[in-house]
């Protein structure tokens, strides 16, 4: 008998999985129809020894000091701020927009003075700002909007921006500053031997089972429970209901090149070119020494696994009738991105799952600093290590992965 049963080994089941388990002492089964822990987030080495992400570039990031610490109970990290070049008229500039990237695109020299002037002559000012077409033309006009926006949008959505809502391009801020990272959040890090050994970590409890390439309805009837934790598509669980919600898939071509470098920078985007929408390399978000390198190029699809919840005004009506549902729903939790239906960074969902434990455990809390390896290793220092590091976790070896490959007997 389980006290819980987690549908879903991603970011939402894990922690709860792990909280659960040693907080309160509670039985969890947590199933994965995948092969794999980690959700969306799973890391390997491919067949080069290479440590790629498996459903595309995942960089942590966050401004919550809660998040950070307690996934630093399972993880060192590697300091690593991300940086994006999209390509633009035959050059590649930095995205978000900032400075540099309107001095480059238009090889001007720019003062920040200027780069606001610059702007106000070309922004087209909007009274509300509702979609994320109007989010972007308000700030910086039309013509910056179509070279790095429109495209790259509608391929990545199928939709126009100004049918999406404005929270989505809101994703990236304009800057008057010569400030290119990706985010400016206080922490960005990676975890030092990759996502995949951060939830072995996690999930490597005495009062945790994990079962691999198991949907939850195979166990209906066969395993005894109180409660369920379902990180699922919300819709899905209550079989389409009221039909579908819209969830954007991606295909993933991976590739090995027998050179050191692919590309200038860790994600070249594409807005206006190719059927992808950007290429990723991998050694560069790992710090990975290696004679050969790996790339993922990304294709927006529809059909698919569900990676991406569609924000646009009638999709979230829908998802409310299924919210309806899912509160009334006694003795399941839905939980995550797929389950909440929300556009949700992974320091999101963490957060989230933190706070349902908080409220299933009526606050009970160990002090997640009491056991935080929330180092940061200095990038100079931890890159001459690497290569000793990486070889060294090759094969997953903890106790909790020889459970799961074993394909653990339930009771
Ligand atoms: P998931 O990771 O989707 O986990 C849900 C799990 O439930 C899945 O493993 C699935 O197999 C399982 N499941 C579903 N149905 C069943 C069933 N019936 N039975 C058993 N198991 C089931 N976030 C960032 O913070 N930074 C990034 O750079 C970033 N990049 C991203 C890039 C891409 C291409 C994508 C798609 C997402 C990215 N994200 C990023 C978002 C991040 O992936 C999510 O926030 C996070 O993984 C969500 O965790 P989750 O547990 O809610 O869902
Ligand atoms: N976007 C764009 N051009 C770019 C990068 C982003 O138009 O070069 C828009 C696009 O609509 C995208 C959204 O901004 O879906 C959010 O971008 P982000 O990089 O945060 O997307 P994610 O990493 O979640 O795929």
């Amino acid at each position: 008998m389980f006290d819980y049963l987690i549908v879903g080994a991603g970011f939402a089941g894990s922690v709860l999985a792990e909280r659960l388990a040693k907080v309160c002492n509670k039985r969890v089964l947590i199933c994965d129809k995948r092969n794999h822990i980690g959700g969306n987030a799973y890391d390997h080495y491919n067949d080069a020894g290479i440590l790629v992400h498996k459903y595309g570039p995942h960089i942590f990031h966050t401004n919550s000091r809660e998040v950070f610490e307690y996934l630093g109970q399972f993880t060192e990290w590697r300091q690593y701020e991300h940086r994006v070049l999209a390509s633009i008229d035959g050059q590649l500039i930095p995205i978000p927009i900032n400075l540099e990237t309107i001095n480059r695109l238009y090889n001007m020299n720019l003062s920040p003075r200027d780069m606001e002037k610059f702007l106000e002559t070309v922004a087209e000012p909007r009274e509300q700002i509702r979609t994320s077409e109007d989010v972007v033309v308000s700030k910086v006009g039309r013509e910056l909007y179509e070279k790095l926006f429109r495209n790259y949008t509608r391929k990545q959505w199928d939709l126009d921006p100004s049918e999406l809502d404005a929270a989505v391009t809101a994703r990236l801020p304009v800057r008057f500053n010569r400030d290119c990272r990706y985010f400016t959040d206080t922490y960005q890090a990676m975890p030092l031997h990759g996502y995949t050994r951060m939830f072995e970590n996690m999930l490597d409890h005495p009062n945790i089972k994990v079962m691999l390439n198991t949907d939850y309805h195979e166990l209906e009837g066969e395993v005894a429970y109180e409660e369920m934790i379902y990180t699922g598509p919300v819709d899905e669980f209550f079989d389409f209901r009221y039909g579908k919600l819209p969830y954007r898939s991606l295909h993933f071509k991976h590739e090995t090149h027998h050179t050191e470098w692919f590309q200038p920078n860790s994600v070249v985007n594409y807005p206006n070119e190719h059927l992808y929408t950007r290429i990723t390399e991998f050694k560069y978000l790992t710090g990975q020494v290696h004679s050969k390198t790996s790339v993922v190029y990304e294709f927006p699809r529809a059909e698919g696994d569900p990676y991406y919840p569609v924000p646009k005004p009638e999709n979230q009506e829908l998802y409310k009738r299924y919210k309806a549902l899912a509160d009334t729903t006694v003795g399941v939790h839905f939980v995550g991105r797929l389950a909440t239906y929300k556009y949700y960074n992974m320091d999101q969902v963490t957060a989230q799952a933190l706070t349902v434990f908080n409220k299933l455990s009526g606050g009970q809390r160990v002090p997640a600093a009491s056991r935080a390896k929330s180092m940061l290793y200095p990038v100079a220092a931890q890159r001459g290590s690497r290569l000793t590091v990486l070889t060294d976790v090759l094969p997953s070896s903890t106790t909790a992965a020889k459970k799961k490959e074993g394909g653990e007997k339930i009771a």
